[in-house]
């Protein structure tokens, strides 16, 4: 395709970095260029543009909101732009934010040292490809409406699917986690990163939230009614924790099905934590005196310290993939899955590992002391006939 015609929108808090950037791509070509000093900025560069931007050239290391959280925003935002990443950072460090962006779903193109040299910006535009198919997948479905959202969930089209979680010791299926679907009459099977933050932003993730919990609770009962007994998770929007009698409910749903709420899992993810912790604190704190597992998802993605995991009462931590598949090759998410495992163990938690897909991983997870696996490696998510005939021929990982 033709590179000059790109919109770029280029992210450095340096002046003299934006400026040699534009220059580098003027030579290129390219003068549909804007350029943003911080994540802020272009994020609202990104909302206010008339057309959207093919390629964001961003720093990583900036005040304010740094490459990392610039590229969570963006993946909330369904941002499909190409992704460049510019950083002084050593290449471990770009290596992993890679990762990131790949887990994010973004659409990364590639990483540049700096000092950014014309060659290997050109290379990298010259792999552009517009919208990928992934964003236009049924998985991330654009323009959905809030009254379609209403209407789905008022005629029940809200699905759930299980992802077993294997013990590393015995090969056993210890639990599962139950992820949301949407049976849309027209547009088909959708994915939650088509619903989810459509429900977060337009105020009907509490009602979701209880919705799926609900029935997580119902056919948990019916599985132990069958003899099945298994952890069970599920996801917690951050916001619902702080819903009036959220606890309660929680409790009286779970009791209602006969579930020991030890073997309730309440996942949030570590991004959504960090930016409420003390809001939800105190409902943590009384889940937990009530014995339900806490887990603290996508660990990896935030930037959650000793310090503050120390005071949140979590029982489990779950390791995003972004930091398991393919680890053994990659010393960057090597490293984080090292430490978050040694942060685990220090504190006594469950250690579940997200995202193992071959032997390799599975293996490399066992020998660093990983408790639980949860990955294609053993088992996709299922509905649950699919799950129920897993069981009773699975004999281990092979
Ligand atoms: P999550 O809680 O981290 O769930 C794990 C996601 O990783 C699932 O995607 C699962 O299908 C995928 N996954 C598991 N193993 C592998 C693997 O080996 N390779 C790869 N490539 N992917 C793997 P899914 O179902 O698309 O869910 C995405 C996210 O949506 C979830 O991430 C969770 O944050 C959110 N979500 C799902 N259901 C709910 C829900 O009921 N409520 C809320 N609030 N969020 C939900
Ligand atoms: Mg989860
Ligand atoms: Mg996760």
């Amino acid at each position: 395709m033709d590179v000059s015609s790109l919109k770029i929108l280029v992210v450095d808090d340096e002046a003299f970095v934006l400026k040699l950037t534009v220059r580098i791509l003027a030579k290129l070509g390219l003068d549909d260029v804007v350029t943003a000093s911080n994540g802020l900025v272009a994020l609202d560069e990104i909302d206010n543009a008339a057309l959207p931007f093919d390629v964001i050239i961003c720093d990583l290391n900036m005040p304010e909101m740094d490459g990392i959280a610039f590229m969570r925003h963006a993946a909330d935002k369904d941002v499909s732009a190409g992704m460049i990443l510019l950083s002084g950072e050593d290449e471990r460090m770009l290596e992993t934010a890679k990762d990131l962006a790949a887990a994010h779903n973004l659409n990364i193109l590639g990483v540049i040292p700096k000092p950014l040299k014309p060659d290997a910006l050109s290379n990298l535009l010259n792999t552009f490809q517009p919208a990928t198919a992934a964003k236009q997948s049924n998985w991330h479905q654009e323009g959905i409406s809030e009254t379609e959202l209403i209407n789905g969930m008022d005629s029940d089209q809200l699905l759930l699917v299980y992802q077993p979680k294997v013990s590393i010791a015995t090969g056993e299926v210890t639990g599962v986690e139950t992820l949301a679907r949407w049976m849309h009459p027209e547009r088909g099977l959708l994915g939650p990163g088509a619903f989810i933050p459509l429900a977060e932003q337009t105020g009907h993730i509490d009602a979701l939230t209880c919705a799926i919990y609900k029935k997580a609770m119902q056919q948990a009962g019916d599985w132990l009614a069958q003899g099945i007994t298994m952890k069970v998770s599920v996801n917690i929007s951050v916001n619902s924790f702080t819903l009036p009698d959220f606890t309660d409910f929680l409790i009286e749903t779970a009791q209602n099905e006969g579930m020991d709420l030890a073997n309730v899992v309440l996942e949030v993810t570590e991004t959504q934590v960090m930016d409420n912790a003390l809001g939800i604190l105190e409902t943590l704190m009384r889940l937990r005196m009530k014995r339900f597992a806490l887990s603290i998802d996508d660990f990896g993605t935030g930037n959650a310290s000793m310090e503050q995991l120390k005071r949140i009462p979590f029982s489990e931590l779950k390791i995003d993939r972004a930091f398991v598949y393919g680890a053994a090759q990659n010393a960057g998410a090597r490293a984080i899955l090292e430490s978050s495992v040694t942060l685990a163990k220090s504190l006594k938690m469950d250690i579940v590992a997200e995202g193992a897909e071959n032997r390799e991983d599975w293996d490399l997870l066992a020998s660093l002391g990983v408790h639980t696996v949860q990955g294609f490696y053993c088992a996709k998510p299922m509905k649950n006939e699919d799950l129920l005939a897993f069981l009773d021929t699975w004999t281990g990982p092979h």
